[in-house]
């Protein structure tokens, strides 16, 4: 009869053991530091997992066999399940990912000729409540987990690839914080992300293309401005007067259109960096003529671009988009008045991928 300790180890770390898949390159030096290994092994995790995208121990030959044999038996590589891919007529795919406490979240992959953009979530819900947003309407569950931000991003460029331009260079990967939740409700682990998407060792993404988009949250637009390298700020403004916005975003009774132009003209923006402010047209809430000229002016008070998202519908939501002869006026004001401005055509909205309207069903509250 063999010995115990002739027995193979087993061949995946069981359920419940830790999880090294979207972890910092400190915690990956403290994983291996408990192994009794030196910091560099962490410097190896960290480029194997992010850099070559190694999916299972047994690609990571540049480790010492012992140590991969002690990682394939106790720690695991999970990253979050991709549960349902729906893919719309231009492209874009939707994902809903399954969280290791069974919760659900949602990413959206956007390919273009030149580039991919990826809509990551940051919560579980949302606690803003904006009213013409399906997400709002869920309440807040939780905040995701560094981890579970970075695993957004490696789930969908394992699911689909990255695309090489004819240089042989992998296309730009841009990022946007445009999928359910606050991004600066929850901004401690978004930077963390940030941090692990932007290593030069790893992804290496560009800061550039990382984008938080907010729906206004005045100290948390301070304290990302305070960092020497973060992401780039969009605005949600979706309103030219406090009483509208008030009205659609209970956001602003905290922090009101005033004190939102103070963050914005104060925020340390780079040369060549603008503030994106994105505008949902809501058909006779938020589309006149008089709003077009108020969000030019507004506009103007910063370095900044405007997005127009004409609104996506979902059920139960009460709005509707304004005709597309109403977006070519504001359009057309808004240039008048020197202010960049680009149309949102969403994508996915076939599949509702679209902004706002990612919500997960069975596990929001009840409108
Ligand atoms: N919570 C952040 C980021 C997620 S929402 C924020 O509010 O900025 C991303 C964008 O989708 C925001 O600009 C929001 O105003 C917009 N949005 C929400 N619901 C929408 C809908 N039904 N149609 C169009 N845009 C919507
Ligand atoms: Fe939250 Fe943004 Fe939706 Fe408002 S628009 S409820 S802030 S996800």
């Amino acid at each position: 009869m063999s010995a115990l300790w002739d027995l193979p180890a087993p061949e995946r770390a069981p359920e419940g053991a830790p999880n090294a898949a979207g972890l910092g390159r400190a915690a990956l030096k403290a994983l291996a530091a408990s192994f009794g290994e030196p910091a560099f092994r962490g410097d190896q995790l960290f480029e194997g997992i992010y850099a070559k995208g190694w999916m299972e121990w047994s690609a990571f030959t540049h480790l010492p066999k012992k140590l991969r044999e002690r990682l394939q038996a106790e720690v695991r590589l999970a990253w979050p399940r991709i549960t349902q891919s729906l893919a719309s007529e231009d492209h874009s795919t939707k994902h809903g990912f399954e969280l290791e406490d069974g919760k659900q979240v949602e990413g959206v992959h956007m390919p273009y000729k030149d580039r991919t953009t990826l809509c990551l979530s940051s919560q579980v819900g949302c606690a803003m409540a904006c009213t013409f947003c399906a997400t709002g309407q869920m309440g807040i569950l939780r905040n995701l987990s560094a981890a579970e931000i970075v695993g957004q991003v490696m789930a969908m460029l394992a699911h689909h690839g990255r695309p090489v331009g004819s240089d042989g260079e992998p296309d730009p990967l841009n990022l946007v914080f445009m999928g359910m939740g606050e991004p600066l409700h929850n901004l401690d682990h978004v930077m963390a992300a940030f941090a692990i998407l932007t290593d030069p060792k790893g992804l290496a993404l560009s800061p550039k293309r990382i984008t938080v988009s907010t729906s206004g949250l005045v100290s948390g637009i301070e304290r990302m401005g305070a960092f020497a390298r973060r992401p780039r700020l969009a605005l949600s403004l979706n309103a030219t007067t406090d009483e509208y916005r008030s009205r659609i975003m209970p956001v602003n009774k905290a922090w009101d259109m005033e004190a939102l132009a103070a963050a914005l003209g104060a925020f340390p923006v780079q040369s060549g960096e603008r503030i994106t402010l994105e505008y949902v047209l809501l058909k006779g809430v938020t589309d006149s003529l008089e709003d077009g000229r108020r969000l030019a002016a507004y506009a103007k008070r910063f370095p900044s671009k405007v997005n127009l998202i004409p609104f996506n519908p979902h059920e139960g939501s009460g709005y509707e988009a304004p005709a597309e002869a109403r977006i070519q006026e504001l359009c057309r004001i808004l240039i008048q008045e020197g202010v960049i401005v680009s149309v949102r055509r969403s994508r996915g909205q076939d599949v509702a991928g679209a902004c706002g309207q990612l919500v997960k069903e069975g596990q929001g509250r009840p409108r």
